[in-house]
């Protein structure tokens, strides 16, 4: 039988080439394991405005813009309730923003104590420059924290060829903007040929806005928060205890992968190589 109407049917387009680039996020992907820079300075201004906070707290919204993010630690209810208690009010916008200039100067000054390159960081990247994937960077720093990030960066060897922080775009995470300015200046598509590595949730959620594939990095960043001699001193039970607390998570924030490292990713680069080429989209 032969079919009449072809508007019984629709045409689907599907993507089959390689991987074209590679965005990775700076703290806790491939510098300063534990993510620590940002969380000791939340600290130092909370601890300034008189409400101090734990580093689980200082912790919680990592990943976005630096001044909306001290506004977010104001919002969590614990510290709502001990500013009160502390000011008779409840924080201000005027109150972040204060906390906001006195964060800048000091995260500048403490920056570089915590610039080492996550192990596996040059080997990946020489691997994926060997494939041909362009090496794309976006961060929740503001331009001047990222230029020390670069230049420290540089310093050990890692110079990606486009960086996005941000101040750089109208919205910081989770939109997808700054891997789109990634993209632009990169000069690659499509957007499915990109994938976005990065420790936070907030920052996985920013590769799968932009279109394109998200990885998680469970144990090199915030969601452990611990330096890396401190991670390798902890008994493999309790390594695993944060391994099966963190890797859902990601998972359920849409990462498409999880892995504990930047060492561990190019295993994952293959299997969304091999997932292109059967016509499979992030
Ligand atoms: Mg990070």
């Amino acid at each position: 039988m032969q079919f009449t109407n072809e508007r019984e049917f629709t045409y689907a387009r599907s993507y089959h080439g390689p991987i074209r680039a590679v965005i990775f996020d700076w703290a806790g992907t491939t510098m300063d394991f534990g993510c620590m820079a940002p969380a000791v300075v939340f600290q130092k201004v909370y601890e300034k405005a008189g409400v101090p906070i734990s580093m689980e707290e200082a912790r919680f919204p990592m990943g976005a813009h630096k001044r909306v993010h001290i506004g977010l630690i104001s919002e969590i209810p614990s510290v709502r309730r001990r500013w009160v208690e502390a000011h008779g009010a409840e924080p201000t916008d005027k109150d972040v923003g204060k906390m906001f200039d006195d964060f800048v100067p000091m995260q500048e000054a403490c920056l570089s104590d915590y610039s080492t390159l996550i192990p596996g960081t040059l080997e990946v990247v020489a691997e994926c420059r060997k494939r041909g994937y362009k090496i794309g960077s976006t961060s929740g720093y503001l331009p001047g924290m990222l230029a020390i990030n670069q230049r420290d960066g540089e310093a050990q060897g890692y110079s990606p060829d486009a960086t996005f922080g941000a101040g750089d775009v109208p919205r910081g995470r989770p939109f997808g903007h700054m891997v789109l300015r990634n993209i632009l200046e990169l000069d690659v598509s499509p957007v499915q040929s990109v994938v976005k590595v990065d420790d936070t949730l907030t920052g996985i959620e920013e590769g799968l806005n932009a279109g394109g594939w998200g990885v998680g990095l469970a144990i090199s960043g915030n969601e452990v928060g611990l330096t890396l001699e401190e991670w390798n001193a902890l008994p493999d039970e309790v390594k695993q205890k944060h391994r099966d607390r963190i890797y859902p998570t990601m998972y359920q924030r849409g990462a498409h992968y999880v892995v504990d490292s930047i060492a561990d990713l190019i295993p994952v680069f293959d299997d969304i190589e091999a997932r292109l080429k059967r016509g499979e989209k992030p």
